[in-house]
């Protein structure tokens, strides 16, 4: 066990591993070259009876556990979406780990509970959203996604199934697009409405919902007795950053009376930008909204900007007041447990404050610039030679495209060529990108959106890229 001076010193020679490990992170493979089973079977079968040394805890950590880790602040980490750290938000929560406070009400960290409304206004209004909105951190867009259908639920009960339990009487569609998350679908099973009351909408060439067909397919749910509760649209889909129509899909929405929920988790971040002002028209319509700092904003997962029109009916769904926890300043406060699913809540809202202060608005506005720049220098190679064919490129810093130098047009094939590529190009450990499909078609993702990558990292990717395709056609 370490005491408080042993601690000081691990503590240094530990900042000192994570100065090193980012300054040498472009050595590690970027994807975890382990199989299956791999890292169980170095772990010993019982815990320790006796204590351990600290340095042989390090050094395991070092053998046996970083092999085990895909490195996702490598710069040429181009998977998926990011979960994006910065060393401000590292410090932070060094601290935040260090305090180690459980924030579940004001008065168990009173500047916890502040920060966190503070924040979330600063937050607000860089994006312009709009002013009367109220914010709260959840730790992810998959349970403020929850969070919001549920108060949607509650709100048209008039707050009678979270008392009673469904009746049976009820009858509710949730729409989202065939393009949204799979929380959307998640959310839905666990708020009782059921898979079969999840409807998803067609979608444009664009990947956008048409709000026509959602029109028509709320008009013949209510004929045929159902009530249409929640649409989810989506700013920026995981698949390819499709943006759905708003401001359509609000009309629709208030038309109807029903909820509307905006899950921008990874787009949303671009708001703060001026370019994207368009994506706010619309907004004030939608009952409630989630992007996820902890993406593409340089905050270390976890931390979700969850916000909604109607404060009351949030805390309405989920307030309940035991006695322990009544502090006598209730009515003046926020008790954020009242504000989404878990009681115990960890201070996140310090890494905002350490990120957005350090960076400046105008230091995470150029980083956001630097990434779509860079995206589009990659689209401008891929559009350039004869090899690879675009298949979607949205307004943000992701690319979907695939290989076919020889114009294949068999789907199968190109389909066998490309996945092929994609395991050839992960399992060299240089880069690593993900895949979806798009209207059936097999397309490889690449996204630029790793706090600290810059134009050298491109141009290693792109050689990579190059290298094993041109392998697979030999
Ligand atoms: C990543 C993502 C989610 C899920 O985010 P979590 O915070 O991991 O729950 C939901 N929706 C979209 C569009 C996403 O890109």
């Amino acid at each position: 066990m370490l005491n408080i001076d042993e601690f000081r010193q691990e503590g240094h020679r530990l900042v000192d591993e994570i100065y090193n490990y980012y300054k040498n992170i472009e050595q590690y493979p970027v994807k975890s070259q382990v199989s299956p089973g791999e890292i169980f079977e170095r772990l010993p079968r019982e815990a320790p009876q006796e204590p351990e040394k600290f340095s042989s805890i390090m050094q395991d950590f070092q053998e046996i556990i970083m092999p085990g880790i895909t490195h996702w602040q490598h710069p040429n980490f181009h998977a998926y979406f990011p979960a994006n750290a910065s060393f401000e938000s590292i410090l932070a929560e060094m601290l935040t780990s260090a305090i180690a406070a459980q924030c579940m009400v004001w008065a168990t960290s009173p500047a916890a509970a502040e920060l966190e409304e503070m924040m979330m206004n600063w937050l607000r209004d860089a994006c312009g959203l709009p002013s009367k909105w109220h914010g709260v951190i959840q730790d992810t867009a998959s349970t403020a996604t929850l969070v919001s259908l549920l108060t949607a639920r509650e709100k048209r009960a008039d707050y009678s199934i979270n008392k009673k339990g469904f009746s049976g009487e009820e009858r509710f569609i949730v729409y989202c697009s065939t393009q949204t998350h799979s929380s959307i679908d998640k959310a839905v099973r666990i708020a009782g409405i059921g898979d079969d009351n999840l409807v998803k909408i067609g979608v444009d060439d664009n990947f956008a919902m048409k709000p026509d067909l959602l029109e028509a397919r709320i008009n013949r749910d209510i004929e045929a007795g159902f009530t249409p509760l929640a649409v989810v649209a989506c700013i920026g889909t995981t698949s390819c950053t499709a943006i759905d129509p708003i401001s359509e899909i609000g009309q629709i929405c208030e038309k109807f009376s029903v909820w509307l929920h905006i899950d921008a988790a990874f787009a949303g971040s671009a708001l703060i930008l001026d370019e994207f002002s368009d994506l706010r028209r619309g907004l004030e319509k939608a009952d409630s909204y989630v992007f996820n700092p902890h993406k593409w904003l340089f905050t270390n997962f976890d931390c979700s900007a969850y916000y909604v029109r109607d404060k009351k009916a949030l805390v309405r769904t989920f307030s309940i007041m035991p006695e322990y926890l009544k502090t006598g300043v209730d009515s003046d406060v926020n008790n954020y447990r009242d504000w989404g699913i878990q009681l115990g809540r960890r201070f996140r809202a310090l890494k905002l404050w350490f990120v957005m202060r350090s960076f400046g608005l105008e230091g995470l506005r150029d980083k956001l610039r630097l990434h779509i720049r860079l995206c589009d220098e990659f689209r401008e190679r891929l559009y350039q030679g004869d090899n690879f064919e675009i298949l979607f490129t949205g307004r943000f810093n992701l690319v979907c495209f695939r290989y076919n130098p020889e114009q294949i047009s068999d789907e199968n094939k190109l389909e066998r060529i490309n996945s092929e590529l994609l395991s050839k190009i992960n399992e060299s450990g240089e880069v690593f990108l993900t895949h979806t499909k798009l209207d059936g078609k097999y397309a490889l993702r690449f996204l630029v959106a790793q706090t600290y990558a810059e134009s050298r990292h491109l141009h290693k990717a792109w050689e990579i890229i190059n290298r094993y395709a041109s392998d697979i056609i030999r």
